[in-house]
């Protein structure tokens, strides 16, 4: 589709948050579609490779959310720091909070695309596109975030583990918006990893990535246990996955007893990778099992 034929869109820009949820409320009991714009980044450019639709096929309404107050800040919340899904990757990767108190998140922000997508794209349309390459799900899964979702009758808590059921879907209801994430952070100095495996460092969509987080008990010397173990893992499935086999073999397990064979069938269990333009199923599973492998690595040397 052309980019000038976006202008033949049906176009609205609610002021607040509540606004947007009635409107999504009355368009979905109509049976009508809405487009939530936030950076645009991933919408228009679908746009742009789209085939024209048929003249007589109603265009759904553009709905910008970009200036929603609501959607946007990080702030502390008891023991969990609340993101508003609207926040950039900009924001994030300059925001005290998180760079101090969620490195992982700030590192996996500093890594999309460019700086000029940095500015535009949001968490919102990284979760909402559901891309299985997609950096700031990954760093969110390894995280345990919970996605807020709202709408007229409220607020649901859905944790991004259960998010997601298929290639660039998930359970967001035609009348839902994603309103904010929330992560428990890791306790300080916590041992991360964030490792984006592509043809180049900036601009490149990934071969794979890996995102991990572990908190270690090292209180009983070599015997140094896992109390917390996230990962989240792109380019090697439909959607981004988080790996549960091998936080199953990690959590709870003296470190030193976990080894680099069934670390690396604990990884394969977890992933299903293709061929395609940017890599063969086979180089992804060398470096998905090598990714993980490390990671472990550097939770085993001393600290
Ligand atoms: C050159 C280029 C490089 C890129 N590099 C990377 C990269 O390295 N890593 C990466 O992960 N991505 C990358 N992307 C993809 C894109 O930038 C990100 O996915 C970005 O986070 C999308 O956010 P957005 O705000 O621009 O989404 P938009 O395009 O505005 O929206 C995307 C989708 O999300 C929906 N949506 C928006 N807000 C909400 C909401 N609040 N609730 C529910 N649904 C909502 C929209 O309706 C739409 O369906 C790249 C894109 C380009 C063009």
């Amino acid at each position: 589709m052309s980019l000038h034929a976006l202008a033949d869109h049906p176009f609205a820009a609610p002021r607040s948050l509540a606004e947007a949820c009635a409107l999504l409320a009355e368009r979905a009991a109509r049976g009508e579609r809405t487009v939530l714009l936030a950076g645009g980044t991933d919408w228009i450019v679908e746009q742009h490779l789209a085939p024209a639709p048929a003249a007589d096929a109603p265009l759904p309404l553009v709905a910008d959310v970009s200036r929603l107050a609501e959607l946007r800040g990080v702030a502390e919340r008891g023991d969990a720091i609340r993101i508003g899904a609207g926040t950039t990757f900009l924001e994030l990767r300059r925001d005290p909070l998180v760079t101090a108190r969620l490195p992982l998140l700030a590192a996996a922000a500093r890594d999309v695309g460019a700086i000029q997508i940095q500015a535009r794209g949001t968490l919102a349309g990284n979760l909402a596109t559901g891309s299985p390459a997609a950096d700031g799900v990954a760093a969110l899964g390894a995280l345990d975030a919970v996605l807020e979702l709202a709408s007229v009758r409220g607020t649901r808590r859905v944790p991004i583990a259960a998010f997601y059921t298929g290639y660039r879907r998930n359970v967001l209801l035609p009348d839902e918006l994603i309103a904010a994430v929330e992560v428990v952070p890791p306790a300080p100095g916590s041992p991360f990893a964030w490792r984006k495996v592509g043809t180049r460092q900036a601009q490149a969509i990934s071969k794979v990535a890996l995102a991990a987080v572990a908190e270690l008990d090292r209180s009983e010397g070599p015997g140094a246990r896992l109390t917390r173990l996230g990962l989240g893992m792109a380019s090697v499935a439909p959607t981004v996955v988080f790996l549960p086999e091998v936080r199953a073999l990690g959590l709870g397990r003296p470190l030193a007893s976990i080894d680099d064979e069934a670390l690396a069938a604990a990884t394969l269990a977890g992933i299903s990778p293709i061929d395609d333009v940017r890599s063969t199923a086979s180089y992804r599973r060398h470096v998905a099992v090598a990714l993980v492998r490390r990671f472990f690595e550097s939770l085993r040397a001393p600290s």
